[in-house]
């Protein structure tokens, strides 16, 4: 699979950034700081404060390249404090990290060199996960750079900002955007006329993501010579797709599964078209219904679980856009089910019995004796073949380990399970 656009061109040195020159011109603060880094072996953290696409990411990558330290990227939407501290422990593995205490910059020098860790989003870390983050500033175990949308003077602590410097990047003005519409399109091979070229610029809003995003689309649906309506097609279509990614994402399958949940169809059809129409892969939202299908209907109707299961099929076989209305049907008909999660709830409490009694034993005359030791030892003493069993003595026969002889996982929540 090739990559999309954006990543495709995103500028792998400081020459190749188009515009923030308040930060990357020659006579401001990076270069300054790049300079220093190779003179005194020190380079602080940072915090970039600015709108979406404009840069932050690209240019934490290029900082890490510049100063030849391993980059590794998180979002904060996503990632746990756990995870940082995992590629830190796995970096201070590769060569133990003697680094000077410095309460801002860090030292680049001696054997081996700090990561640089981005993390993107760094306002969507609560307090506490923001504050696991100080002491390895202050240690030097890693360069630390944050990224923001959001104002850091509310939505970043006051040790964290106190700590790295707050750099600030600016939409991207028309000219800039321009520079990067034609090395795109030079890239693709496609020509944009005035229309198409204008209006691009104008609705990616300062933000060169969008920028390429749309273009790329248009050259998908338009061919080699580009005008307005594949633009704002494409900017519709890149609209929607944005719904894919990072919370959004989680939002829209969950807005399905709790619609379904809530026996609404009409709102469970329409998250399923959301998803399916921002191209989302049928086969996932498949499977979260086969899993529905059990979770929330249950035995309150078992073909569901059948029908889920057909249509996971199916959309494995055929695909999009065919299977677009498999998934609806299925959808509609297990929005109108009717619903029970005593299984789902079943299988919770007997897991929470195995977690916490361990491995009871199984009953003696449950047991299978093959052998004539086994029997001696009382191995399937007292069995009595179920079939054989009259009337009510088949009830007092006990199955579960002696501990949990009376527990009721599914037979007190239904009747005729
Ligand atoms: P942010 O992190 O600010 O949301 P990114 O750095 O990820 O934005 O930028 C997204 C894409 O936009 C990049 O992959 C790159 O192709 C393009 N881009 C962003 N800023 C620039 C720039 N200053 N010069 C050239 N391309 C850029």
């Amino acid at each position: 699979m090739t990559r999309p656009l954006a990543e495709e061109l995103r500028p792998q040195k400081l020459e190749e950034f188009v515009g923030q020159e308040h930060i990357v011109g020659s006579e401001a603060i990076l270069p300054k700081l790049l300079k220093n880094a190779k003179d005194s072996g020190r380079f602080p953290s940072l915090i970039l404060w600015g709108p979406p696409g404009t840069g932050k990411t690209t240019l934490a990558r290029i900082l890490a390249a510049e100063l030849g330290l391993n980059f590794h990227e998180f979002s904060a939407v996503n990632a746990s404090t756990k995870d940082i501290q995992a590629v830190l422990s796995k970096e201070h593995k590769k060569g133990s990290n003697q680094l000077e205490f410095s309460s801002v910059d860090s030292a680049l020098v001696g054997e081996s060199k700090p990561p640089l860790v981005f993390i993107d989003e760094i306002h969507r870390f609560n307090k506490a996960q923001q504050d696991k983050l100080l002491p390895h500033i202050e240690r030097g175990d890693l360069i630390f750079i944050g990224a923001t949308t959001e104002n850091p003077s509310f939505e970043v602590i006051g040790p964290l900002l106190s700590r790295t410097r707050v750099l600030v990047l600016n939409q991207h003005a028309l000219g800039d955007l321009e520079k990067i519409v034609a090395r795109a399109a030079k890239h693709l091979g496609v020509i944009l006329n005035t229309d198409a070229h204008d209006f691009l610029l104008e609705s990616a809003n300062g933000d060169a993501r969008v920028l390429l995003n749309v273009l790329e689309i248009a050259a998908q649906l338009g061919g080699k010579k580009l005008t307005l309506p594949e633009i704002e097609e494409a900017m519709q279509k890149r609209q929607l797709s944005f719904d894919l990614q990072g919370e959004e994402y989680y939002n829209t399958i969950s807005a399905l599964h709790k619609s379904i949940r809530g026996s609404d169809p009409d709102a469970s059809i329409y998250w399923l078209a959301r998803m399916l129409e921002a191209g989302q892969d049928p086969l996932y939202i498949a499977r979260r219904l086969v899993r529905a299908a059990a979770e929330d209907i249950g035995l309150a109707d078992p073909q569901a679980l059948v029908l889920a299961n057909s249509a996971f099929e199916a959309c494995d076989k055929i695909g999009m856009p065919e299977c677009n209305v498999i998934l609806a049907e299925l959808v509609a008909y297990l929005a109108r089910a009717p619903k029970s999660n005593a299984v789902y709830i079943a299988y919770g409490e007997a897991k929470e019995d195995v977690l916490k009694h361990g491995n009871l034993p199984v009953p003696l005359h449950i047991r299978n004796a093959p052998t004539k030791l086994m029997k001696e030892i009382g191995y399937g003493k007292d069995y009595d073949y179920h079939h054989s069993i009259e009337g009510e003595k088949k009830e007092g026969v006990d199955y579960l380990p002696e501990k949990l002889k009376d527990r009721r996982y599914i037979s007190s929540k239904i009747k005729k399970a």
